[in-house]
Protein backbone atom coordinates (compact mmCIF):
# COMPACT_ATOMS: atom_id res chain seq x y z
CA UNK A 1 0.00 0.00 0.00
CA UNK A 2 1.35 3.56 -0.68
CA UNK A 3 -0.26 6.53 0.90
CA UNK A 4 0.92 10.00 0.46
CA UNK A 5 4.36 10.50 1.03
CA UNK A 6 3.50 13.43 3.10
CA UNK A 7 1.55 11.66 5.76
CA UNK A 8 4.71 9.73 6.98
CA UNK A 9 5.97 12.97 8.45
CA UNK A 10 2.58 14.31 9.98
CA UNK A 11 1.34 13.20 13.45
CA UNK A 12 -2.46 13.19 14.44
CA UNK A 13 -3.78 16.21 16.78
CA UNK A 14 -2.59 15.64 20.30
CA UNK A 15 -5.92 17.06 22.01
CA UNK A 16 -5.16 19.03 25.51
CA UNK A 17 -4.78 15.74 27.86
CA UNK A 18 -8.12 14.18 29.10
CA UNK A 19 -9.49 14.91 32.20
CA UNK A 20 -10.24 11.38 33.35
CA UNK A 21 -6.46 10.45 32.24
CA UNK A 22 -4.81 13.38 34.75
CA UNK A 23 -7.14 12.21 37.65
CA UNK A 24 -5.98 8.86 37.17
CA UNK A 25 -2.41 9.62 36.80
CA UNK A 26 -2.34 11.96 39.85
CA UNK A 27 -4.31 10.98 42.26
CA UNK A 28 -6.87 14.32 42.09
CA UNK A 29 -10.39 14.54 42.81
CA UNK A 30 -10.96 18.20 41.29
CA UNK A 31 -9.43 18.78 37.62
CA UNK A 32 -10.04 21.96 35.63
CA UNK A 33 -9.19 22.24 31.71
CA UNK A 34 -7.89 25.76 30.85
CA UNK A 35 -6.56 23.97 27.64
CA UNK A 36 -8.93 24.24 24.71
CA UNK A 37 -10.50 27.35 25.66
CA UNK A 38 -14.04 25.69 26.30
CA UNK A 39 -16.56 27.98 27.73
CA UNK A 40 -15.71 27.40 31.65
CA UNK A 41 -19.93 28.40 31.98
CA UNK A 42 -21.26 25.27 30.09
CA UNK A 43 -23.95 26.22 27.36
CA UNK A 44 -26.94 27.27 27.94
CA UNK A 45 -29.28 25.83 29.89
CA UNK A 46 -32.37 26.31 27.12
CA UNK A 47 -30.56 23.17 25.77
CA UNK A 48 -30.09 21.46 28.37
CA UNK A 49 -33.44 21.18 28.99
CA UNK A 50 -35.20 20.59 25.56
CA UNK A 51 -32.26 18.26 25.07
CA UNK A 52 -34.32 15.02 25.57
CA UNK A 53 -36.81 16.43 23.56
CA UNK A 54 -34.28 16.62 20.79
CA UNK A 55 -33.61 13.12 20.85
CA UNK A 56 -36.47 11.73 18.08
CA UNK A 57 -36.19 10.38 14.93
CA UNK A 58 -32.65 9.44 14.69
CA UNK A 59 -33.56 6.82 12.83
CA UNK A 60 -33.20 9.31 10.10
CA UNK A 61 -30.57 11.09 8.38
CA UNK A 62 -30.06 14.43 9.16
CA UNK A 63 -31.28 17.95 7.02
CA UNK A 64 -27.67 17.58 5.07
CA UNK A 65 -29.02 21.30 4.07
CA UNK A 66 -29.35 22.55 7.28
CA UNK A 67 -32.26 24.00 6.64
CA UNK A 68 -34.47 25.51 9.55
CA UNK A 69 -30.40 26.49 11.28
CA UNK A 70 -29.49 28.52 7.80
CA UNK A 71 -32.97 30.29 8.06
CA UNK A 72 -32.19 30.80 11.96
CA UNK A 73 -29.09 32.01 11.01
CA UNK A 74 -29.20 33.60 8.01
CA UNK A 75 -31.68 36.29 9.98
CA UNK A 76 -29.39 36.92 12.71
CA UNK A 77 -26.62 37.51 10.31
CA UNK A 78 -28.99 39.59 7.84
CA UNK A 79 -27.75 37.54 5.19
CA UNK A 80 -28.85 35.45 2.37
CA UNK A 81 -29.64 31.61 3.11
CA UNK A 82 -26.90 30.59 0.06
CA UNK A 83 -24.51 32.50 2.35
CA UNK A 84 -23.96 30.01 4.39
CA UNK A 85 -21.76 26.42 4.33
CA UNK A 86 -22.13 24.26 7.94
CA UNK A 87 -19.46 22.13 9.01
CA UNK A 88 -18.70 19.40 12.03
CA UNK A 89 -17.12 21.81 13.68
CA UNK A 90 -15.23 25.03 11.75
CA UNK A 91 -12.43 22.68 11.04
CA UNK A 92 -14.22 20.86 9.03
CA UNK A 93 -14.82 23.99 6.96
CA UNK A 94 -11.31 24.65 6.88
CA UNK A 95 -10.75 20.95 5.80
CA UNK A 96 -13.65 21.84 3.25
CA UNK A 97 -11.45 24.72 1.66
CA UNK A 98 -8.08 22.71 1.10
CA UNK A 99 -9.68 20.45 -0.30
CA UNK A 100 -11.23 22.42 -2.71
CA UNK A 101 -8.33 24.83 -3.03
CA UNK A 102 -5.36 23.56 -2.95
CA UNK A 103 -2.88 20.99 -4.55
CA UNK A 104 0.67 20.24 -5.08
CA UNK A 105 1.89 23.71 -6.75
CA UNK A 106 -0.02 25.46 -5.02
CA UNK A 107 0.86 27.52 -1.90
CA UNK A 108 -0.77 28.98 1.14
CA UNK A 109 0.13 31.69 3.44
CA UNK A 110 -0.48 31.69 7.44
CA UNK A 111 0.96 33.29 10.43
CA UNK A 112 2.72 31.55 12.61
CA UNK A 113 2.13 30.42 15.55
CA UNK A 114 -1.46 30.22 14.56
CA UNK A 115 -4.89 27.55 14.37
CA UNK A 116 -3.03 24.39 13.80
CA UNK A 117 -5.60 23.13 11.52
CA UNK A 118 -4.96 25.27 8.20
CA UNK A 119 -1.04 24.39 7.68
CA UNK A 120 -1.88 20.52 8.78
CA UNK A 121 -4.79 20.46 6.28
CA UNK A 122 -2.61 22.14 3.59
CA UNK A 123 0.39 19.60 4.00
CA UNK A 124 -2.09 16.64 3.40
CA UNK A 125 -3.24 18.29 -0.33
CA UNK A 126 0.15 19.21 -0.97
CA UNK A 127 0.34 22.58 -1.00
CA UNK A 128 3.42 24.66 -0.19
CA UNK A 129 3.39 26.55 3.15
CA UNK A 130 4.23 29.93 3.72
CA UNK A 131 4.49 31.14 7.44
CA UNK A 132 4.56 34.37 8.56
CA UNK A 133 5.70 34.89 11.85
CA UNK A 134 3.94 36.53 14.49
CA UNK A 135 4.48 40.58 15.83
CA UNK A 136 3.55 40.64 19.55
CA UNK A 137 1.48 38.30 18.58
CA UNK A 138 -0.25 40.20 15.68
CA UNK A 139 -0.22 39.30 12.24
CA UNK A 140 2.77 40.42 10.10
CA UNK A 141 0.00 41.24 7.01
CA UNK A 142 2.30 43.46 5.25
CA UNK A 143 4.78 40.50 5.20
CA UNK A 144 1.94 38.05 4.63
CA UNK A 145 0.59 40.03 1.52
CA UNK A 146 4.55 39.92 0.74
CA UNK A 147 4.25 36.29 0.28
CA UNK A 148 0.97 35.85 -1.94
CA UNK A 149 2.31 35.16 -5.38
CA UNK A 150 0.38 34.19 -8.38
CA UNK A 151 0.48 30.41 -7.21
CA UNK A 152 -1.24 31.55 -3.91
CA UNK A 153 -4.65 30.34 -3.22
CA UNK A 154 -5.29 30.94 0.23
CA UNK A 155 -4.53 33.37 2.76
CA UNK A 156 -5.73 32.34 6.34
CA UNK A 157 -6.41 35.09 9.18
CA UNK A 158 -7.22 34.17 12.27
CA UNK A 159 -8.67 37.19 14.41
CA UNK A 160 -8.23 37.22 17.28
CA UNK A 161 -5.39 34.95 16.38
CA UNK A 162 -5.37 31.34 18.03
CA UNK A 163 -2.87 30.98 20.49
CA UNK A 164 -2.01 34.88 20.71
CA UNK A 165 -4.99 36.37 21.42
CA UNK A 166 -4.64 39.28 19.12
CA UNK A 167 -6.76 40.43 16.95
CA UNK A 168 -6.77 42.14 13.54
CA UNK A 169 -8.33 46.22 13.21
CA UNK A 170 -10.55 46.96 10.45
CA UNK A 171 -8.21 49.48 9.07
CA UNK A 172 -5.44 46.91 8.48
CA UNK A 173 -8.32 44.16 7.23
CA UNK A 174 -9.43 47.21 4.88
CA UNK A 175 -6.08 47.44 3.83
CA UNK A 176 -5.75 43.66 3.14
CA UNK A 177 -8.73 42.94 1.58
CA UNK A 178 -8.08 45.81 -1.20
CA UNK A 179 -4.88 44.62 -1.54
CA UNK A 180 -4.70 41.03 -2.13
CA UNK A 181 -4.89 39.94 -5.25
CA UNK A 182 -8.89 38.85 -5.76
CA UNK A 183 -7.60 35.08 -7.56
CA UNK A 184 -6.62 34.53 -3.74
CA UNK A 185 -9.38 33.01 -0.67
CA UNK A 186 -9.08 35.20 2.09
CA UNK A 187 -10.67 32.93 5.00
CA UNK A 188 -10.93 35.14 8.25
CA UNK A 189 -11.69 32.86 11.26
CA UNK A 190 -13.53 34.24 13.90
CA UNK A 191 -13.73 31.45 16.16
CA UNK A 192 -13.39 33.77 19.48
CA UNK A 193 -15.90 36.77 17.78
CA UNK A 194 -18.36 36.99 20.35
CA UNK A 195 -15.74 37.77 22.74
CA UNK A 196 -14.41 40.34 20.33
CA UNK A 197 -14.83 44.10 21.97
CA UNK A 198 -12.18 45.95 20.61
CA UNK A 199 -13.64 49.40 19.21
CA UNK A 200 -11.66 48.70 15.91
CA UNK A 201 -12.89 45.32 15.06
CA UNK A 202 -13.58 44.63 11.47
CA UNK A 203 -17.12 43.63 10.36
CA UNK A 204 -16.29 40.67 8.71
CA UNK A 205 -19.54 39.38 7.92
CA UNK A 206 -20.44 42.52 6.72
CA UNK A 207 -17.73 42.56 3.78
CA UNK A 208 -18.80 39.67 2.15
CA UNK A 209 -20.77 41.58 -0.39
CA UNK A 210 -17.72 43.26 -1.18
CA UNK A 211 -15.25 40.76 -1.55
CA UNK A 212 -16.43 36.81 -4.02
CA UNK A 213 -13.19 35.95 -2.45
CA UNK A 214 -13.42 36.58 1.03
CA UNK A 215 -15.23 33.26 3.74
CA UNK A 216 -15.64 34.45 7.66
CA UNK A 217 -15.39 31.41 10.13
CA UNK A 218 -17.80 30.86 13.14
CA UNK A 219 -18.46 27.93 15.41
CA UNK A 220 -20.50 27.03 18.22
CA UNK A 221 -17.79 25.57 19.91
CA UNK A 222 -16.60 28.23 21.99
CA UNK A 223 -18.69 30.99 23.51
CA UNK A 224 -21.87 29.10 22.65
CA UNK A 225 -20.35 26.18 24.71
CA UNK A 226 -21.07 23.55 22.46
CA UNK A 227 -17.74 21.75 21.45
CA UNK A 228 -18.97 18.29 21.72
CA UNK A 229 -21.75 18.48 19.35
CA UNK A 230 -19.20 20.55 16.43
CA UNK A 231 -20.86 22.59 14.56
CA UNK A 232 -19.48 25.63 12.94
CA UNK A 233 -20.16 27.66 10.20
CA UNK A 234 -18.21 29.74 7.11
CA UNK A 235 -20.05 32.87 5.43
CA UNK A 236 -19.18 34.04 2.28
CA UNK A 237 -20.63 35.03 -1.31
CA UNK A 238 -23.11 32.26 -2.34
CA UNK A 239 -20.91 31.83 -5.61
CA UNK A 240 -18.21 30.67 -3.13
CA UNK A 241 -20.17 28.59 -1.20
CA UNK A 242 -21.27 27.06 -4.11
CA UNK A 243 -18.01 26.42 -5.38
CA UNK A 244 -16.81 24.74 -1.84
CA UNK A 245 -20.19 22.76 -1.40
CA UNK A 246 -19.56 19.15 -3.51
CA UNK A 247 -15.98 19.11 -1.03
CA UNK A 248 -18.32 18.70 1.60
CA UNK A 249 -19.86 15.38 3.20
CA UNK A 250 -23.55 15.60 2.55
CA UNK A 251 -24.37 14.57 5.92
CA UNK A 252 -22.11 16.58 7.85
CA UNK A 253 -23.62 18.09 10.74
CA UNK A 254 -25.97 16.24 13.03
CA UNK A 255 -29.49 16.41 13.76
CA UNK A 256 -29.08 17.59 17.40
CA UNK A 257 -26.10 19.61 16.70
CA UNK A 258 -28.19 21.57 14.56
CA UNK A 259 -31.08 21.78 16.77
CA UNK A 260 -29.02 22.57 19.62
CA UNK A 261 -27.41 25.74 17.59
CA UNK A 262 -31.00 27.08 16.44
CA UNK A 263 -32.04 27.26 20.86
CA UNK A 264 -28.21 28.02 21.67
CA UNK A 265 -29.10 30.80 19.61
CA UNK A 266 -32.28 32.38 21.10
CA UNK A 267 -30.41 32.46 24.30
CA UNK A 268 -28.75 35.54 24.23
CA UNK A 269 -28.68 35.68 27.99
CA UNK A 270 -26.37 33.15 28.59
CA UNK A 271 -24.08 34.10 25.52
CA UNK A 272 -23.99 37.41 27.34
CA UNK A 273 -23.41 36.58 30.68
CA UNK A 274 -20.69 34.09 29.83
CA UNK A 275 -18.82 37.23 27.33
CA UNK A 276 -19.04 39.60 30.33
CA UNK A 277 -17.94 37.56 32.88
CA UNK A 278 -14.89 36.67 30.68
CA UNK A 279 -13.89 39.92 30.09
CA UNK A 280 -14.05 40.58 33.88
CA UNK A 281 -12.24 37.82 34.45
CA UNK A 282 -9.60 38.41 31.89
CA UNK A 283 -9.03 41.74 32.66
CA UNK A 284 -8.06 40.40 36.62
CA UNK A 285 -5.99 38.30 34.97
CA UNK A 286 -4.04 40.50 32.77
CA UNK A 287 -3.44 42.69 36.09
CA UNK A 288 -2.24 39.87 37.89
CA UNK A 289 0.34 39.60 35.50
CA UNK A 290 1.08 43.10 35.49
CA UNK A 291 1.41 43.42 39.11
CA UNK A 292 3.71 40.06 38.84
CA UNK A 293 6.11 40.97 35.83
CA UNK A 294 4.56 38.74 34.05
CA UNK A 295 4.19 39.99 30.30
CA UNK A 296 1.43 38.97 27.98
CA UNK A 297 0.01 39.20 24.57
CA UNK A 298 -2.79 41.57 24.16
CA UNK A 299 -5.72 39.11 23.43
CA UNK A 300 -9.68 40.22 22.63
CA UNK A 301 -10.28 35.87 23.32
CA UNK A 302 -11.15 33.99 25.93
CA UNK A 303 -7.55 33.03 26.23
CA UNK A 304 -4.42 34.61 27.03
CA UNK A 305 -0.49 33.88 26.24
CA UNK A 306 1.26 34.56 29.02
CA UNK A 307 5.23 34.97 28.91
CA UNK A 308 7.21 33.08 32.06
CA UNK A 309 10.60 33.74 33.48
CA UNK A 310 10.46 29.85 33.05
CA UNK A 311 9.84 27.00 30.67
CA UNK A 312 6.05 26.69 30.05
CA UNK A 313 6.34 22.89 30.75
CA UNK A 314 7.52 23.75 33.64
CA UNK A 315 4.56 25.65 34.86
CA UNK A 316 2.75 22.91 33.01
CA UNK A 317 3.59 20.50 35.30
CA UNK A 318 3.70 21.99 38.36
CA UNK A 319 0.00 23.42 37.59
CA UNK A 320 -1.64 19.62 36.80
CA UNK A 321 -0.47 18.18 39.46
CA UNK A 322 -2.12 20.99 41.51
CA UNK A 323 -5.43 20.11 39.48
CA UNK A 324 -5.10 22.50 36.32
CA UNK A 325 -4.60 21.62 32.58
CA UNK A 326 -3.42 24.47 30.31
CA UNK A 327 -1.38 24.39 26.97
CA UNK A 328 2.48 24.99 27.63
CA UNK A 329 3.81 27.25 25.50
CA UNK A 330 6.43 24.67 24.15
CA UNK A 331 4.07 22.66 22.70
CA UNK A 332 2.86 25.74 20.48
CA UNK A 333 5.95 26.94 19.25
CA UNK A 334 6.62 29.84 21.73
CA UNK A 335 8.52 29.15 24.42
CA UNK A 336 8.53 30.38 28.46
CA UNK A 337 5.00 30.71 27.81
CA UNK A 338 1.35 29.08 28.48
CA UNK A 339 -1.79 29.50 27.16
CA UNK A 340 -4.31 29.75 29.19
CA UNK A 341 -7.72 29.15 28.96
CA UNK A 342 -9.99 32.18 30.89
CA UNK A 343 -12.01 29.90 33.49
CA UNK A 344 -14.35 31.27 36.64
CA UNK A 345 -13.23 34.16 39.08
CA UNK A 346 -12.68 31.40 41.57
CA UNK A 347 -10.78 29.62 39.70
CA UNK A 348 -8.50 32.15 37.95
CA UNK A 349 -7.75 33.00 41.80
CA UNK A 350 -6.79 29.36 42.60
CA UNK A 351 -4.19 29.38 39.35
CA UNK A 352 -2.62 32.65 40.04
CA UNK A 353 -1.92 31.37 43.73
CA UNK A 354 -0.51 28.22 42.36
CA UNK A 355 1.64 30.47 39.24
CA UNK A 356 3.07 32.82 42.11
CA UNK A 357 3.70 29.45 44.38
CA UNK A 358 5.92 27.78 41.02
CA UNK A 359 7.79 31.31 40.78
CA UNK A 360 8.65 31.49 44.27
CA UNK A 361 10.53 28.03 44.06
CA UNK A 362 11.95 28.36 40.74
CA UNK A 363 13.51 31.89 42.53
CA UNK A 364 14.79 29.48 45.72
CA UNK A 365 15.18 26.68 44.32
CA UNK A 366 12.57 24.33 46.71
CA UNK A 367 9.35 23.17 45.55
C1 LIG B 1 -11.40 26.20 18.30
C2 LIG B 1 -11.06 26.82 16.99
C3 LIG B 1 -11.66 26.40 15.79
C4 LIG B 1 -12.43 25.14 15.64
O1 LIG B 1 -13.57 25.06 16.28
P1 LIG B 1 -14.60 23.91 15.95
O2 LIG B 1 -14.83 23.27 17.26
O3 LIG B 1 -14.04 22.97 14.95
O4 LIG B 1 -15.77 24.66 15.43
C5 LIG B 1 -11.37 27.08 14.63
N1 LIG B 1 -10.51 28.08 14.62
C6 LIG B 1 -9.90 28.51 15.74
C7 LIG B 1 -8.97 29.65 15.68
C8 LIG B 1 -10.14 27.88 16.96
O5 LIG B 1 -9.49 28.26 18.05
Amino acid sequence: MKAKEILKSMSPYKPGKQIDEVKKEFGLEKIVKLASNENPFGFSPQVKKELPNLITGLEKYPDGYGTELRKKLSQELNIKEEELIFGNGSDEIVQIICRTFLEPGTNTVMATPTFPQYKHNALIEGAELREVPTKEGYHDLDEMLHQVDNNTRVLWLCTPNNPTGAHISSDEMEKVLSECPEHVLIVIDEAYYEYMDASDAFDAVGAIGKHPNLIVLRTFSKAYGLAGLRIGYGIAAKELIATLDPAREPFNTSTIAQAAAILALDDKEFLNDSIARNKENREMMMKFCKVNDLGFYDTQANFMLIHLPVSGDSLFQHLIRKGFIVRSGEALGIPNSIRLTIGSKEVMKEIQQEMLNFLESTKTGVE
